[in-house]
């Protein structure tokens, strides 16, 4: 499933090919994804020059010069892909695994920009995920958006912050930090790296994490989301000289899925070990993380 440091490399490998373009033709190809498409879909969408491409938690916003503002989430397995005019023709190769793929690409819209014409293609085999429209003055009360709290990238997110949103909470801090209506579009992978890299454990009590420890979780959060978007920054690169695909990217993590292997922390001898908290695996060294 696309974390939030995946959707912000798709975001930023959107926009510059989205960004000031003009849609001049959309296919839908299906009703519904995980919602049904909205009323008149292509219709609202053609003609309409595309003014920005933003991002809140995991949701796209795609800004048109007139209302309304296309949202879309990529769900489990939704992904974007981009064919420019030089690249009708592919290496041969790649032909099956995009003959393949085509099944499952649910809506193409047909860009012009600067005098050349771009197809930005969303595939999504499982099809959890959905577009929908909002109305550009009431993007933030839309209910999607409404509860969502405060973001893990920008510099808002310090530890008097942090510490503010976790005082009095009895949960386990792991199952706070997932609380999107607390922090949004943190997910399980980087809660965990986030947790191991504040040297925190992720069933202490939430409400206990306050001054020097919040202030490092904090650092923590922003540093292994940049961390990870800046990895998959120049993964997207190579992709595109390949398939044109966007967003999904290996990077290597020190807890998340590593059970039983050594703690990756300088003078740590402990072994990383999986716990289930509220469903989910949680990955930690209870060695260094107290
Ligand atoms: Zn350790």
């Amino acid at each position: 499933m696309p974390e939030l440091p995946e959707v912000e490399t798709v975001r930023r490998g959107l926009a510059p090919v989205m960004e000031d373009a003009t849609i001049v033709a959309v296919e839908q190809r299906r009703p519904d994804l995980r919602f049904p498409f909205p009323e008149d879909f292509a219709a609202r969408l053609q003609g309409r020059r595309i003014v920005s491409v933003g991002r809140r938690a995991k949701f796209l916003f795609i800004h048109l010069d007139k209302d309304p503002v296309l949202i879309a989430h990529l769900g489990m397995s939704g992904s974007f892909r981009i064919h420019d005019e030089d690249s009708q023709e592919m290496p041969g190769n790649f032909r099956h695994e995009r003959t393949k793929l085509a099944a499952h690409d649910h809506v193409v819209l047909h860009l012009e920009r600067g005098g050349r014409t771009h197809r930005v293609v969303y595939n999504d085999p499982r099809r959890f995920g959905f577009m929908v429209f909002a109305e550009a003055y009431d993007l933030d009360a839309h209910p999607f958006l409404a509860s969502l709290g405060i973001e893990p990238t920008g510099n808002a997110l310090d530890g008097a912050v942090l510490a503010a949103l976790l005082a009095g909470r009895r949960s386990p801090l792991k199952a706070a930090l997932l609380d999107q209506k607390l922090i949004a579009g943190l997910g399980n992978i980087y809660v965990c790296e986030a947790l191991w890299r504040a040297g925190l454990s992720p069933k202490r009590l939430a409400g206990t994490v306050s001054g020097r420890r919040a202030a490092r979780l904090a650092d923590a959060i922003r540093t292994v989301i940049a961390d990870a978007i800046a990895a998959g920054g120049s993964t997207l690169r190579d992709h595109q000289l390949t398939d044109g695909s966007l967003g999904y990217f290996q990077h290597s993590f020190n807890v998340y899925d590593r059970e039983g292997e050594p703690c990756r922390r300088e003078g740590c001898a402990g072994v990383v070990k999986r716990v289930v908290q509220s469903g989910r695996s949680t990955f930690y060294c209870s060695a260094c993380q107290r």
